[in-house]
């Protein structure tokens, strides 16, 4: 078989992929599923069908992959998917987002089947407010989850933290205090529109900018990106174990850099998280011999990537949440 990697034409590669391993989840985030998940719960990928998939982008070039969801962590399958992607060729980090519900029971078993690197969820520090947020009580649990990851050895724990306006945009000094002794990056997300967060949108939006700005003034100094790395600008300080970083989908420039590729937990291979439609590979993933096909396939698609997102045009493409298109 040729070997090709994934190009798009206008130059960009792509050596990262996230992977969707289902659309339910069991939180109820105020900007992502506020009704919580009300979709058909099954026909997603199976372990063969995923772990097919893997293994054919492996060898597209793909050097890193994300499982995320919806919630990851409630398949039932995890630790035979994790084990799977772990051992496919050419998969170097093997990555996942997940909400923590039940991370402080599976971190270890998590590492132990090849995860390498966690990124946790967690809008809040306090209680009332995480409750709040996400409309679930397990705080304490997930904060328990965290520092099992962090002793269950994992390259790099990061959480992400969606900047809500009147929510959490004062709880900035207490993440930065989080990280001064513990080896983790708090990533502050921009909130993104989507389909089904229109006004919620507009009310809690907040800029990341100013926060950055801040953090730089104090001395906190710009980190470089790596290829594989995802999209946010990190910061380090030489007073804090930890990293702030910012994901700002609406800066300018932002999708340049874009080394990314999705696949949701049907199989569509989604060009952009912000784009509409998807291609859909699942008939392609039923045995070894459809290999070729997939890879024209998805060539095929590929040669269809737009230059970027027009979310500052409100264009935000036919996502209605980011539990379908995996974040
Ligand atoms: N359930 C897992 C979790 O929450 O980590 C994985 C899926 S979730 C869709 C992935 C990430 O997307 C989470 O960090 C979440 O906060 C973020 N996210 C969801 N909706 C978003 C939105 N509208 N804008 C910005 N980030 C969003
Ligand atoms: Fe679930 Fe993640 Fe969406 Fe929250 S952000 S509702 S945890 S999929």
């Amino acid at each position: 078989m040729r070997d090709e990697s994934l190009e798009d034409q206008f130059g960009r590669r792509f050596a990262y992929l996230r992977l969707s391993l289902t659309d339910v989840c069991n939180f109820r985030c105020e900007y992502c599923l506020p009704d919580g998940y009300q979709g058909t719960p099954h026909g997603f990928l199976s372990r063969e069908e995923i772990g097919r998939l893997i293994r054919h982008f492996s060898r597209l070039g793909i050097r890193k992959l994300r499982l995320t969801g919806g919630e990851p962590l409630i398949r039932r399958d995890i630790l035979d998917i994790v084990r799977d992607a772990a051992g496919a060729p050419g998969i170097e980090t093997l990555a996942m987002t997940t909400n923590a519900y039940r991370l402080s029971d599976m971190a270890g078993p998590l590492r132990e089947a090849g995860l390498n690197t966690l990124n946790i969820s967690l809008d809040s520090l306090d209680p009332e407010n995480f409750a709040r947020i996400t409309g679930d009580q397990r705080h304490a649990r997930v904060m328990e989850g965290i520092e099992a990851a962090l002793a269950a050895g994992f390259e790099r724990v990061k959480i992400n933290s969606v900047l809500l306006r009147g929510l959490n945009d004062g709880e900035v000094a207490d993440f930065v205090e989080y990280v001064r002794h513990r080896p983790i990056t708090v990533r502050f997300i921009e909130l993104m529109q989507t389909a089904n967060n229109g006004e919620y949108f507009d009310k809690r939006h907040v800029r990341a900018r100013d926060i950055a700005q801040q953090l730089e003034a104090q001395g906190w100094q710009r980190q470089q990106r790596g290829g594989t790395d995802g999209p946010a600008i990190e910061f380090s300080h030489s007073d804090y174990l930890g990293r702030i970083g910012f994901i700002t989908p609406y800066a300018a420039g932002f999708c340049d850099g874009c080394n990314r590729l999705r696949v949701t937990a049907r199989g569509g291979l989604r060009l952009c998280l912000f784009g509409t439609g998807t291609h859909d590979l699942r008939p392609l993933l039923q045995n070894d011999q459809q290999e070729a096909a997939f890879r024209e396939s998805v060539f095929a698609a590929l040669f269809h990537k737009q230059a970027g997102h027009r979310l500052n045009e409100g264009d935000y493409g036919d996502t209605p949440h980011l539990a379908m298109t995996g974040g």
